[in-house]
């Protein structure tokens, strides 16, 4: 069986990953989204296991030791990370996987997953960026100022990613990074290419 392919969609906060990611799981059947590890406190209507996996320092440093993390980081003074073991089996059943996070982890998934397919979500400046970030009503003022602080440096990371998707109208990001996600599933590499043509000797 063919592995599963790896998305990995980064970009600033507040440029509409988290929304985009969940309209693209909605309508896509066989793609799944791995839930991080972080020691942020949970946003109000965020849920334990289903957002994330909300741990305190110590049970993150523990995984960590256990190299239980596909890739973590610090992002804006809290950890995130992604544990491997969900993911590895996704994909070795065939299953596509979505992984929402920062330019740093992607890429150490890069640089140990270069197979994966990276793509960059921007908002369509920082005025909106900054009004989307306060819509949403989850940052403290330090917060909001660290996150911004943040995104240019990680515009300027855009040249690693292949692709990048500008979220004006959410419609139009969405079906673009379904665009994406439909031509990389159909995308030939030598391995498949065998494999098909012997599914057709067969038959014959
Ligand atoms: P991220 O996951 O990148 O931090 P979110 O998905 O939480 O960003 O989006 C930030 C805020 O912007 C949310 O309140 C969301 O509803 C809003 N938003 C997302 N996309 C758009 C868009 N295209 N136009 C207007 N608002 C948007
Ligand atoms: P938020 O606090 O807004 O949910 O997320 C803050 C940032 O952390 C976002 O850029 C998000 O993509 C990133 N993030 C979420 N989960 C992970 C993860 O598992 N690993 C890394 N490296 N970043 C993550």
């Amino acid at each position: 069986m063919a592995q599963g392919k790896l998305f990995v969609i980064s970009g600033p906060s507040g440029a509409g990953k988290g929304t985009i990611c969940k309209e693209v799981l909605d309508a896509e059947r066989n793609i799944r989204m791995s839930v991080s590890m972080t020691t942020r406190s949970p946003r109000e209507g965020e849920v334990d296991k289903v957002h994330y996996h909300f741990v305190d320092r110590d049970s993150f440093e523990k995984l960590i030791g256990e190299d239980g993390f596909m890739e973590y980081a610090n992002v804006y003074g809290n950890l995130y990370g992604t544990p491997r073991k969900n993911v590895l089996e996704w994909l070795e059943q065939g299953i596509d996987v979505i992984l929402e996070i920062d330019v740093q982890g992607a890429m150490q998934v890069k640089r140990s997953y270069p197979e994966g397919v990276f793509i960059f979500i921007l908002p369509p400046s920082i005025e909106e960026l900054k009004n989307r970030i306060k819509g949403r009503g989850s940052e403290t003022e330090e917060s909001m100022a660290r996150r911004l602080g943040t995104a240019l440096q990680e515009i300027a990371s855009i040249d690693q990613y292949d692709y990048r998707v500008i979220n004006e109208d959410l419609e139009t990001a969405i079906n673009r990074v379904r665009a994406i996600i439909t031509a990389e599933q159909c995308k030939l590499n030598g391995e498949e290419v065998e494999r098909i043509v012997n599914r057709y000797k067969e038959e014959l």
